[in-house]
């Protein structure tokens, strides 16, 4: 799969490298410089990954620059806490910006630019409440009505929008439009807000400004003033492009030109930094981190590897229409990386004893365990084998049907690295719960071989019950159980999409005491049973691991 993946990318450019090529050839830019833009109002998820990948990608494909901008242009929900985190996680993706800036650095460059609009006579001072505004905006079929205020003279609305800037007005009491076309076919030519009043300290400027540049204004002027080459955002701003076109050239500034793509979205998940942030308020996951959320941070809280999405960016390519992407491709991406990278070792996670009877008592032996047969390198350990293991539960069946090649009385199993042991039979309580499993190995078995060749279907993993580690193990299903938590019946919300069972915790986990020197954020293949990563919150004394994907994909069964 990634050979192909890499034939296919030299023969076939996506859109972006194709208009990057010619830019570059035609000589109509030198050298590309792109930028990726986050509003620090929450933690970047696995799509602001994908336009990570994309932006730095881009750049670094070309030998250019990535500029890292704060879009901070909003007060009300902005706040350092995000940013830190933003920067930390474009730093584990692997990527460093050229250089780092903030949309509020450049708020005198952009309020003397507004000036210069309103000399033009391109801007004007507007006292409708916004609501006004938005009512007397038309609709797609009928041309908007002129403000009342929209012919007041070049120095009224100099004094005016200076007067905003000083305090003079509340919230919501004016506004600078651009003064473009109140009947323009695109709703968002006509007389966009610029500059509207919000009296609230900014995490940054602090009090200093009291009116603050909207979007669509700020953000193509912020890219001339760095002078970016290629501005690449999501398909949502397609119907911007004419405006931000309009402000560079009425301005006659550097001219960024701005480039949309498809944004990613993922089953069963939720993207919306609104919603996310609404999950960790509420209580519905344990914080942004939480290893269930799309966000980076509960990515690789979960044990993602920086290499795995990038992987995964890479693979679904750069799209011009949106569309729906299989969580099981990101799990399939993080697979692939971990079969490569993650140590095999053996851990029980619902375990039961197996006695072996005819297996001397006190005495235990050190058997030979491969470290990772993907990765020579990684040596060999010994693990620690004795007359009582623990198993899995599920490893055992009194009255089994007729293909189940484990542990039934009579039945012959594999050990892994061990001895092939017979079943004998097992204990229960009073409840008829089985209490230990019983068995005899076959001492001419050890490492696993028969010497007369008979055949044992069935190898089943088991530490050993006297020279081993309790653990915590956090197992993950998907946050929401519906394909898209967005769509939801009249009266419902994406909440009610949740999956109940989206998380179960299992205490009194065995595993092999090589974990003992297991750090946080160490990725483990637990043999049988899927990939796991030691949890931000685990100690030598008390190991706590997260199953970060199961080894084949249990969702393709379901569906
Ligand atoms: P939200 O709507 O959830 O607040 P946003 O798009 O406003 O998200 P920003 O911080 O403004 O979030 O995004 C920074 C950059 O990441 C933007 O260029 C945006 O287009 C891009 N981005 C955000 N979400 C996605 C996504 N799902 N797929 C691809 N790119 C995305
Ligand atoms: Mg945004």
């Amino acid at each position: 799969m990634e050979l192909n993946n890499q034939t296919t990318e030299k023969i076939q450019k996506n859109f972006l490298e194709e208009i990057i090529e010619n830019d570059l050839s035609s000589g109509h830019i030198s050298a590309v410089r792109t930028r990726f833009p986050p509003e620090p109002n929450g933690y970047l998820h696995i799509g602001h990954a994908k336009s990570i990948c994309i932006n730095f990608g881009l750049a670094k494909k070309y030998g250019g620059t990535t500029n890292l901008r704060f879009d901070d242009t909003n007060p009300v929900k902005e706040d350092t806490e995000y940013v830190d985190s933003i920067k930390e996680d474009i730093k584990w993706l692997g990527f460093s910006w050229a250089e780092e800036h903030y949309a509020s650095d450049y708020f005198e460059q952009l309020y003397l630019w507004a000036c210069e609009l309103i000399k033009k006579g391109l801007a004007y001072v507007d006292d409708q409440t916004p609501e006004q505004i938005r009512l007397n905006r038309g609709t797609v079929q009928t041309p908007g009505v002129n403000s009342a205020f929209r012919d007041r003279s070049v120095e009224e609305n100099l004094t005016l929008f200076e007067q905003m800037r000083q305090g003079k007005f509340k919230d919501g009491e004016k506004t600078l439009r651009a003064k473009i076309d109140m009947a323009h076919p695109n709703m968002n030519m006509r007389d966009p807000i610029m500059y509207r009043i919000i009296h609230t300290s900014h995490h940054r400027t602090g009090d200093k400004w009291c009116i603050y540049p909207m979007y669509d204004y700020a953000h193509g002027e912020s890219d001339s003033i760095e002078n970016i080459t290629h501005s690449i955002c999501t398909l949502e701003f397609d119907i911007h492009r004419p405006l931000y076109d309009w402000f560079i050239q009425s301005l006659g500034i550097y001219p960024s030109h701005q480039y949309e793509f498809a944004r990613l979205n993922i089953t069963n998940t939720v993207m919306s930094k609104r919603k996310l942030l609404q999950l960790v308020k509420e209580g519905y996951v344990s914080g942004w981190d939480d290893p269930r959320m799309p966000t980076i941070c509960g990515l690789r809280r979960r044990g993602y590897t920086p290499e795995s999405i990038r992987m995964f960016c890479e693979d679904i390519g750069v799209a011009k229409r949106d569309n729906l992407i299989d969580y099981s491709r990101l799990e399939n991406a993080l697979r692939d990386d971990l079969n490569k990278r993650a140590d095999r070792v053996m851990a029980v996670l619902n375990p039961v004893k197996l006695i072996i009877d005819n297996y001397p008592e006190n005495t235990s032996e050190q058997l030979d365990a491969v470290n990772n047969p993907e990765d020579a390198s990684k040596g060999m350990r010994k693990i620690s084998f004795s007359k009582t293991l623990y198993i899995e539960r599920d490893d055992f069946m009194e009255d089994a049907p007729k293909k189940y090649f484990r542990l039934t009385p009579g039945n012959e199993v594999r050990l892994r690295y061990a001895y092939v042991v017979r079943c004998t039979g097992c204990e229960k309580d009073e409840q008829g719960n089985v209490t230990a499993v019983h068995c005899t190995y076959d001492s001419l078995t050890r490492g696993g071989n028969t010497p007369d060749g008979r055949k044992i279907k069935g190898t089943i993993h088991w530490v050993d019950a006297d020279n081993c580690l309790d653990a915590t193990v956090n197992v993950f299903d998907r946050l929401f159980i519906t394909e898209k938590p967005d769509e939801t019946e009249e009266g419902k919300t994406f909440l009610d999409n949740l999956n109940p069972n989206s998380l179960t915790v299992l205490n009194g986990c065995k595993v092999e005491t090589s974990l003992s020197q297991a750090k946080v954020q160490d990725k483990f293949q637990f043999e049988r049973m899927g990939y796991f990563s030691v949890d931000d919150s685990s100690t030598q004394e008390h190991l706590v691991f997260n199953r970060t994907v199961t080894l084949k994909d249990s969702w393709a069964k379901q569906k």
